[in-house]
């Protein structure tokens, strides 16, 4: 079973993430379990205070340490194999390669920031990892543990009903995803590519590999760079390149 534990000052923020699609399935069946604690619930004074003035002066407010070191250690209690993860846009970049790494894992602290961000002693201190899932800012981490939560478990086993749809995904190998189409199969003079209504399996493939490195091509040259590396698809960009 996949197990988040969920760290923030906003917990209603994730009234209802939960209750649709694949992550309804799964905590349905038992595959998933999400629990959401109130970092507020740990602060230690009256008015349950979460943040404090920046030292050295500055615009905002910062998340004092104490009570998400609190939480974070009541989460760990009784099972120290639970993975701290802390969001920030100063994180190391999350993508689909880092999904991969962690859905090697099965249980996980998410730890949500809010205002100017979290004292930077938890995550130097008190964190297995600091994540950002891109390059900009967000106003808090709720949606960044969201954006974990969805990108890592359909990567478990048995999580998506149908596996092969994560073989042909985009950035598992390197590309982005061939163009998908539907009925009907024309759509206000718009019409779906011949070759994938002439049940000519072969060739189906050959064009939706040579779309994927086209697309890549275009949209995400950075990709394309990386993924010449297999030899298949240097073999195909080549081929592409001779016929351009
Ligand atoms: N002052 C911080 C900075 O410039 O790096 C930004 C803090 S942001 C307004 C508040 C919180 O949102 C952060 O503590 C973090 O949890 C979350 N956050 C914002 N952008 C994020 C990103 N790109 N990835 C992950 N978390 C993010």
């Amino acid at each position: 079973m996949l197990h988040f534990k969920i760290l923030s000052i906003f917990p209603k923020y994730f009234a209802s993430p939960f209750m649709d699609g694949l992550l309804k399935q799964a905590i349905g069946k038992g595959n998933l379990k999400i629990d959401i604690t109130d970092i507020r619930d740990f602060a230690h004074d009256k008015h349950r205070t979460v943040d404090d003035t920046p030292y050295g002066g500055g615009a905002g407010m910062v998340m004092k340490p104490e009570p998400i070191v609190s939480a974070i250690r009541y989460a760990r209690a009784d099972d120290k194999e639970y993975k701290v993860i802390v969001f920030s846009p100063k994180g190391k970049r999350f993508d689909q390669h880092a999904a991969k790494r962690f859905s090697q894992s099965r249980k996980f602290v998410l730890v949500c920031g809010r205002y100017e961000g979290i004292d930077d002693r938890v995550p130097a201190f008190y964190a297995d990892e600091e994540l950002s899932i891109g390059d900009y800012v967000l106003s808090g981490g709720e949606a960044a543990a969201l954006v974990f939560i969805e990108s890592v478990s359909r990567l478990v086993p048995g999580f998506v009903g149908n596996e092969e749809s994560i073989v042909s995904e985009s950035y598992e190998k390197g590309l982005l995803e061939y163009p998908q189409y539907t009925k009907p199969r024309t759509f206000e003079g718009h019409e779906v590519p011949p070759v994938l209504l002439s049940g000519n399996h072969k060739e189906v493939e050959k064009w939706r590999m040579e779309q994927s490195v086209r697309l890549t091509a275009d949209k995400r040259p950075d990709l394309l760079e990386k993924a010449k590396q297999d030899r298949d698809i240097l073999r195909i960009i080549e081929t592409i390149e001779k016929t351009n």
